[in-house]
């Protein structure tokens, strides 16, 4: 029997596009009218999948986009995304081709990067340097700002340089030093900007999405009018600790079914490594979603998800495929019901934040984690026109 990819429901993300155009609208508003959004859909727009978003974001006017690799690059030109695509980090020299074949914007991330990228191919490549202000990661060295844009300027003639930008590493941070450093980034990378203001580069940008709602107004002018937004745009914090602008809110949310209901007697354990015992006799649901489905193992007996808009606490390990959970309190939860592992159910809700606290790390990982063996199923389609 043919089953559909979309409509198996055992795990599945659920992703409200009206809701990620909201985000869009809400940051675009709040910045100039020049400014432009480059929508920042690698690692599969952060699991929220990278065609969809994109195809979304060019019909709300997009014409930049960031991705992590050349692979990423290609999909998105196959399935006929437009405008630039900017790779932000490495690509390996036998790519050369494919960088020229597919139009596709490499970044210079480093002088040697330059010159090998140069000698790999006969084509004049677009690309964009990057300049490191601190971060300590990729790019000229900002601190010297003669020796960047020396840089910048002799490359130009090899390549068709479109621009360049620098990336903020505590642009989340509201404690006076990290806006001081923030501040300070942005000044040396104003700095090679002005440097080499005759090449009159298309794209000088260092915002990203910290940066575009926290920090705009310090940007403002050529090194501002790119915002690199991505976290926000899918409806997460940079920082759980500083509120996002009001109306931004996560566009995705995950799902599953309870498969089976049973009661555990006490004394007995529940699952691998007989790690939780329980103590009175419960009601126990089991999900089928595991950590191959990305719901992270260091859960185990941590967190909870909601069924009928109540927590249900996660028992004992999580498996590879399947989970335990306490529904001891929800009498009427029975196989084929709904769960909310990230979203809203009743009054609750889990957001992936939320999870990132759980688990010690950001929403961010969370949602990347999310594997490809979880269907991604998109609403609002109809009013994201
Ligand atoms: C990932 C990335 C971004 C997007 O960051 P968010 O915090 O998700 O907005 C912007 N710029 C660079 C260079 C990145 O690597």
């Amino acid at each position: 029997m043919f089953c559909e990819r979309n409509g198996i429901k055992r795990s599945w993300v659920e992703i409200d596009l009206s809701q990620l155009k909201e985000n869009y609208r809400l940051v675009k508003d709040s910045l100039s009218e020049d400014a432009q959004i480059m929508g920042v859909v690698k690692a599969d727009a952060y699991g929220h999948g990278d065609v969809v978003v994109s195809r979304l974001l060019e019909k709300l006017g997009v014409k930049l986009f960031a991705v992590s690799n050349i692979r990423e690059a290609i999909d998105l030109r196959q399935a006929g995304i437009g405008g630039e695509i900017l790779i932000l980090g490495y690509t390996p020299l036998e790519f050369a081709e494919q960088l020229y074949e597919y139009d596709v914007t490499q970044t210079l991330i480093s002088e040697e990067y330059a010159k090998a990228l140069c000698r790999a191919t006969g084509h004049r490549l677009k690309v964009q340097f990057a300049i490191d202000t601190g971060m300590n990661r990729i790019g000229l060295d900002g601190e010297n700002t003669d020796a960047c844009a020396g840089v910048i300027r002799r490359y130009a003639e090899q390549f068709d340089v479109q621009g360049m930008f620098t990336h903020l590493c505590v642009a989340d941070s509201t404690k006076e030093d990290d806006i001081a450093f923030t501040v300070r980034q942005m000044e040396l990378f104003s700095a090679v900007a002005e440097k080499v203001s005759d090449l009159a580069l298309l794209w000088v940008h260092c915002l990203n999405s910290a940066g575009g709602i926290y920090h705009y107004e310090k940007a403002k002018g050529t090194i501002g009018r790119v915002v690199r937004l991505g976290i926000v745009l899918y409806g997460l914090h940079p920082d759980c600790d500083n509120p996002l602008p009001t109306g931004i809110s996560p566009a995705l949310s995950w799902k599953t079914v309870i498969s089976m209901v049973k009661t555990v007697h006490a004394g007995e354990a529940i699952g691998y490594g007989r790690s939780y015992t329980a103590e009175k006799e419960l009601c126990v649901a089991t999900l089928p979603t595991g950590y191959a489905d990305g719901y992270s193992r260091s859960l185990s007996g941590k967190g909870y998800v909601l069924i009928h808009g109540k927590k249900a606490k996660i028992l004992g390990r999580i498996c590879m495929d399947q989970m335990m959970v306490d529904v001891s309190e929800i009498p009427d939860a029975s196989m084929g019901d709904e769960v909310i592992l990230i979203g809203r159910s009743g009054e609750e809700t889990i957001t992936a934040d939320d999870m990132g606290q759980w688990l010690g790390t950001i929403g961010y990982e969370v949602i990347c984690d999310i594997s490809g063996r979880v269907d991604r199923v998109y609403l609002g389609e109809n009013t994201s026109k």
